[in-house]
């Protein structure tokens, strides 16, 4: 296959030097990812791990966390047959923090932080973190490409990551979208993927989630500021036999609206508690994420809030820094 070698900066050669050298002298690796993972996650967390075993077959080389019933096409995890140690060595892909960071870590053990969102937590004893790349995945193929020949690209790696750099570009549309991550997804299009096959994985609705979507565009409220929000019941998921997190897909959807810059998810979890996902054509949303403990990319952030007062609350203060960014940008 072609594969195309970014001159990468002087400082990312060293980091990316590092990583390698780490890796060759681990006997055990442990690939994290965060919680509710989303493509990308899975995506750069498996393509990583099939990379890593392929080269260093004496290797132990884990992915940590079972993936969920909707990902797991992209492949399954085997975490329960290794015990974290410290002589382990950790590689969290796509966690913008600790917290976030799904399964048990290995007390001591030397961490390799690889990520993509804003490095408020560089909680790594290595971070290569470069909000540049549309994608963790996408990072990932960079590593690859760098090894020159240490690292061998298969159908099942270029699979996982094209999935996921599709999946976080919501198909090559968010402005993080580059040459260089086209030039990624036409080099891992060379080893015969089944792109039509990826695409309907992520995209296709089941009848509950094609309910759920027409409920969703029928009860949000536009607010005629720009931004756009729906609550979404967890008496309503469950009469339609939805599993929470199924909702991702249907995320960007409020967004394909003509007059939404903002626009907020609210999805009630069995905790009885409420998931927030933000999404943003241009307007930041982190920084009022992470006024309520969330956290994520300008344009495309989460958090957990407790009660509908609170949710009143995100959505004030939303409202207010969408009619703020608008009334500066049109000046
Ligand atoms: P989501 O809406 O859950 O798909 O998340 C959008 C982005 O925000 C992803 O990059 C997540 O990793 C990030 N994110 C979601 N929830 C949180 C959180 N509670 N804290 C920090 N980052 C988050």
């Amino acid at each position: 296959m072609a594969t195309f070698n970014w001159l990468l900066p002087m400082k990312d050669n060293l980091v990316l030097n590092t990583i390698m050298s780490r890796i060759t002298d681990a006997d055990r690796i442990l690939v994290y990812r965060h919680t509710n993972p989303d493509p990308d996650a899975i995506g750069a967390q498996m393509g990583l791990v099939q990379l890593l075993a392929t080269a260093f077959p004496s290797k132990t080389v884990v992915a940590m966390a079972a993936v969920p019933q909707r990902l797991a096409w992209l492949g399954v995890t085997d975490e329960q047959s290794v015990t974290p140690q410290a002589t382990d060595l950790v590689i969290a892909v796509d966690c913008a923090n600790a917290e976030r960071l799904e399964g048990q870590l290995p007390a001591d053990a030397l961490i390799i932080k690889i990520d993509h969102h804003p490095n408020r937590d560089p909680y790594g004893q290595l971070n290569w973190v470069d909000e540049s790349y549309s994608s963790c995945s996408e990072m990932i193929y960079d590593l690859y490409a760098y090894t020159t020949g240490q690292l061998t690209m298969t159908a099942a790696v270029a699979t996982a990551l094209y999935a996921g750099i599709i999946g976080d570009t919501v198909r090559f549309s968010t402005p993080e979208t580059s040459s260089r991550t086209l030039t990624i997804a036409a080099s891992l299009a060379t080893e015969e993927i089944d792109i039509a096959a990826i695409s309907h994985h992520e995209m296709d609705l089941t009848p509950a989630l094609s309910k759920l979507s027409g409920y969703a565009l029928s009860h949000q409220v536009d607010d005629g500021d720009g931004l756009v929000h729906v609550i979404i019941s967890q008496t309503h998921f469950e009469q339609l036999g939805l599993q929470y997190g199924e909702e991702d897909v249907l995320v960007p959807l409020l967004g394909n609206q003509t007059t939404a810059k903002v626009w907020l998810w609210f999805i009630e979890t069995p905790e009885g508690n409420y998931r927030v996902h933000f999404r943003s054509r241009a307007i930041p949303v982190n920084d009022v994420a992470k006024v309520f403990d969330g956290g994520g990319h300008p344009l495309a952030s989460g958090a957990f809030v407790p009660d509908i007062a609170t949710i009143e609350r995100v959505v004030q203060r939303m409202r207010a820094q969408v009619v703020a960014k608008t009334v500066v940008s049109s000046v």
